[in-house]
């Protein structure tokens, strides 16, 4: 049996970004690609992570489950900036799942703007909100005390465990929030 024979479910999506997306897509590329990165279809949980994880698996596990349609990061280190939101006036707005998004971006302090979909986009409004992006995220930094690793497995945040038993009994390690079916471990001390 060949590797061609076997019987995995996996195809590519011709429609990886509708037409509306792509369209807007463009209008970004032309007007912010000299200055900025410009990314499409971010997963929250690639972009932010919980402070506590032990105590907030919960908001860990909400960020699993969407993403931010458009993203400018600044060119040299990479740093996002702004998220943006392509909404559809047509389409019912999937209610819960856009609040997530608010609700973690306001959080953590990454501006997002709300762009309704139309024939003519607009670059003030976005140039605007770039302008102050920096100064907000430097507040956020701030306030920035605990850090946990992602699964390497999984791409979802890691929390704090104690070894029960075994030869490091106490020892404290990173283990995944799909444990069992993840057993990855990251060792505390291999992060300092
Ligand atoms: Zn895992």
């Amino acid at each position: 049996m060949t590797e061609h024979d076997s019987l995995h479910p996996y195809r590519i999506r011709t429609d990886y970004l509708s037409s509306d997306e792509i369209v807007f897509y463009h209008f970004l590329l032309l007007n912010f690609s000299d200055e900025y990165i410009i990314f499409s279809k971010v997963a929250l949980s690639d972009l932010f992570y919980v402070i506590k994880p032990n105590e907030n698996v919960k908001f860990a596990q909400k960020l699993l489950k969407k993403n931010i349609d458009f993203l400018l990061l600044s060119k040299e280190e990479m740093t996002p900036l702004l998220a943006i939101e392509l909404d559809d006036p047509k389409q019912e707005v999937h209610q819960t799942n856009q609040k997530l998004v608010d609700e973690v971006c306001d959080d953590a302090k990454l501006p997002l703007l709300h762009m309704v979909v139309s024939g003519e986009y607009h670059q003030e409004e976005i140039k605007k909100v770039l302008s102050i992006a920096p100064a907000r995220l430097e507040k956020n930094r701030d306030g920035e005390d605990e850090y946990s690793p992602v699964c390497p497995n999984c791409g979802i945040t890691m929390v704090l465990r104690f070894d029960k038993a075994g030869p490091i009994k106490g020892g404290k390690y990173y283990g995944c929030l799909n444990y069992p079916e993840c057993i990855e471990k990251i060792s505390v001390n291999t992060l300092n």
